[in-house]
C-alpha cells in the first residue's frame, strides 16, 4: 500500500505557498538592498550633489543656522545624497523590472505578496510616507519573479509621490507588463506632513487600493482581502 498524501485544502496550500514565497523575497532583498547600497553611491550624480548641496546650504542660512558650524559642515552634502536616494526611482523603468524576469507558467491561482515596505515621500510637503503594499496578481499564461514586485514598489515609491497615484502606478505597470486576469494593490501608509504638523494626528493610517480584471468582481476581491488576513487595519 502507498503511504497516505497529506491532503491540504485550498487555502492551506496558498498559506504554505505565501510563507515560501516571503522567505524567498526576504532573502534575495537582503541581497539585493546591500548590493543596492553599494550600487547607489557610485551613482551619485557628483554635479547634482553639488548643486543640491549648495541649495540646502542656504536653506540652513534661511532657517536661523550657522552653516558653517562643525556639526553642520558636512549636512548640505549628506542631505543632497540622501534626497538623490530617496528619489532615485526616477531613473528606473519599473516596466523593464518585471520584464527580465518573466516566465511562462500555468499556475492560475492568485499570487500575494503581503507587506512590502514603503518608504516614499509625499510630494506636497516633502516629507515622508511610510508604510505597507501588499500586492495580488492572477496570473494568464506568465509569472514573474517575486522580488520584482516589491522592486517595482520601490521604484515608484522613491520619488515624490501621493499615494493614490503610487498605488495605481503599481496596478497598471503590472497589468501592462504582465497582462494577468487580474491585478490588486492595496496600500496601507502613515503620514509624517499628518503626525509633525498640521492636524498632528499620530495613529492615523492612509489605505488606499486599486484593482482590474478578476479582481472588480466581489468574491475575488473578498479572498483576497481574506487572504491579507489581520494586516490589513
Ligand atoms: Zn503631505
Amino acid at each position: 500500500m502507498k503511504p497516505k498524501k497529506i491532503q491540504y485544502s485550498i487555502t492551506e496550500k496558498i498559506t504554505l505557498k505565501i510563507k515560501a514565497m516571503a522567505s524567498e523575497i526576504n532573502r534575495e532583498m537582503a541581497i539585493e538592498n546591500k548590493m543596492d547600497d553599494y550600487e547607489k553611491i557610485d551613482l551619485y550624480n557628483p554635479k547634482k550633489i553639488q548643486a543640491l548641496s549648495s541649495h540646502y546650504y542656504k536653506i540652513l542660512e534661511l532657517v536661523g543656522e550657522d552653516p558653517t558650524r562643525e556639526g553642520l559642515e558636512k549636512t548640505p552634502e549628506r542631505v543632497a545624497k540622501a534626497m538623490q536616494y530617496l528619489t532615485h526611482g526616477y531613473d528606473i523603468d519599473p516596466s523593464e523590472i518585471l520584464r527580465s524576469a518573466m516566465f511562462k507558467e500555468d499556475y492560475k491561482q492568485m499570487v500575494i505578496v503581503k507587506d512590502i515596505e514603503i518608504y516614499s515621500m509625499c510630494e506636497h510637503h516633502m516629507l515622508p510616507f511610510i508604510g505597507k503594499a501588499h500586492v495580488a496578481y492572477i496570473p494568464n499564461g506568465q509569472i514573474v519573479g517575486l522580488s520584482k514586485i516589491p522592486r517595482v514598489v520601490d521604484a515608484f515609491a522613491r520619488r515624490l509621490q501621493v499615494q493614490e497615484r503610487l498605488t495605481t502606478q503599481i496596478k497598471e505597470c503590472i497589468q501592462e507588463a504582465l497582462n494577468p486576469l487580474g491585478v490588486a494593490v492595496v496600500i496601507e501608509a502613515h503620514h509624517l506632513c499628518m503626525m509633525m504638523r498640521g492636524i498632528q494626528k499620530q495613529n492615523s493610517v492612509t489605505t488606499t487600493s486599486d484593482f482590474t480584471g478578476a479582481f472588480l468582481t466581489e468574491k475575488t476581491r473578498a479572498e483576497f482581502i481574506h487572504l491579507l488576513g489581520s494586516r490589513l487595519h
